[in-house]
């Protein structure tokens, strides 16, 4: 049997909303290692306990639970009798053949119902450890920690814990629709708001058959590796060509990108509203492009009611750029494809729209039934993870 200890992080500071926490977290943990020979996941005093059988893949149960919201560590553990003597004999042989400068042992009780308090369990175990391997112990940064965790019907140790993403377990945090281009920067911002427990669904906007299907075919790479985090995302693929056209003929060329981003804010907006998602996210960073000043993300938010989520809004690109090779998207984010803004846009935009020059700009377009084509024209794919299957269901996007 290979056990699994998980700790949760923040969550355990949530209050009365702590058990439903857990649920959704143990729940993420069964999906996400569904197709393995997993056993039984059960939240047990304070900790989450998964069990898989002996066959089970370490090195596979570890990538996965490693990319989990909501997951301050977990170790793979072996399970003991909560038997003081049974527990020091054991990890007496597991610590033969180990090497290590130095150690301790940290136990902790979980229920306190068991005799022996923790500095007893430590002390008693150590000096077993001591005499099998002649190890010295150091209480400050050991090179080696031996941790110890009784439960009521079982024990647990282990020697080596694994970093988990930390956050919030998905789902927690509410539903979010993510504008999702093929750039390094908007991926990131939706695995921010993954991170803090939210259910992210994303929008792409693309300029097929104007040009290639290679951007979709990126916002589809890139929603699979983030649906590693979230186990489930939909993705809808708006075509964005027939506007820009649009835009085109009647928009004066420094305007125009403020005005793609404002009919793809119109459009995202609506679809938030049919998913029952609170906010939109973005990957804007103020100065990093033409129209990321304030002033024109002031003009292109000026047209949501919803929220919109900026957090990448105070990063630098290099910081941009590190989480999203940490997160596994920067080799998609880079591969070349022609963006449907930098079709038909001018050399040199406007840095500072208004809101009055704007508005002035879209009298001469049909901007509501754009919208509404736009919508009618979209595309929903789903993912799920471990499946990663993706089904198309061609113009309903209310599900
Ligand atoms: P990114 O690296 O995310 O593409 P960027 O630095 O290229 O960002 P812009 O092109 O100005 O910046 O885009 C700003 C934000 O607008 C993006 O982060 C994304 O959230 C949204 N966006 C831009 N183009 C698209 C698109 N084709 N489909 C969906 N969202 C888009
Ligand atoms: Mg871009």
């Amino acid at each position: 049997m290979l056990s699994v200890v998980v700790h949760y992080g923040e969550l355990a500071l949530k209050g009365r909303n702590r058990p439903w926490f857990i649920k959704t977290l143990v729940r993420s943990i069964a999906t996400s290692l569904g197709d393995l020979p997993l056993r039984d996941v059960r939240p047990l005093i304070g900790r989450i306990i998964v069990t898989l059988d002996d066959g089970a893949d370490w090195d596979e149960v570890r990538r996965r639970l490693a990319v989990l919201p909501g997951i301050g560590n977990f170790a793979r553990a072996e399970r003991v009798e909560p038997d003081l003597d049974a527990m020091t004999a054991r990890i007496g042989e597991a610590v033969e053949g180990h090497t290590a400068e130095s150690f301790r042992v940290r136990a902790r009780r979980a229920d306190k119902r068991f005799a022996t308090p923790s500095p007893d369990i430590e002390r008693v175990i150590g000096r077993r450890v001591q005499d099998v391997t002649g190890w010295p112990v150091r209480l400050s940064k050991p090179a080696l920690e031996i941790r110890v965790e009784v439960l009521t019907n079982d024990a647990f140790f282990f020697m080596a814990r694994e970093p988990g993403m930390g956050g919030l377990p998905t789902g927690t945090s509410g539903k979010v629709l993510a504008l999702l281009s093929g750039g390094i920067d908007s991926p990131v911002a939706a695995w921010r708001l993954i991170k803090r427990g939210c259910r992210v669904s994303f929008v792409h906007f693309h300029s097929y058959p104007i040009l290639s299907r290679t951007s979709q075919d990126k916002a589809r790479e890139l929603v699979r590796t983030l649906t590693r985090h979230q186990l489930r995302s939909r993705l809808s693929l708006v075509p964005f060509g027939p506007l820009q056209q649009q835009v085109v003929v009647s928009v004066p060329p420094p305007l125009r990108v403020v005005i793609y981003r404002r009919l793809m804010v119109r459009i995202a907006e609506r679809l938030a509203r049919k998913i029952g998602a609170h906010a939109l996210v973005t990957g804007d960073s103020v100065g990093q492009v033409a129209s990321q000043t304030v002033e024109n993300l002031a003009v292109v938010g000026g047209v949501a009611t919803l929220p919109i989520l900026r957090p990448l809004v105070g990063m630098d690109k290099e910081e941009i750029t590190a989480d999203a090779q940490r997160i596994g998207t920067y080799e998609t984010s880079i591969v070349p494809d022609e963006d449907c803004c930098t079709l038909f846009t001018p050399r040199f935009p406007t840095t500072r729209a208004s809101a009055a020059a704007a508005e002035a700009a879209e009298r001469a377009l049909d901007v509501d039934g754009l919208v509404a084509r736009a919508l009618e024209d979209a595309v929903v794919e789903d993912f799920s993870f471990p499946m990663l299957q993706s089904s198309v269901l061609e113009g309903d996007i209310t599900a």
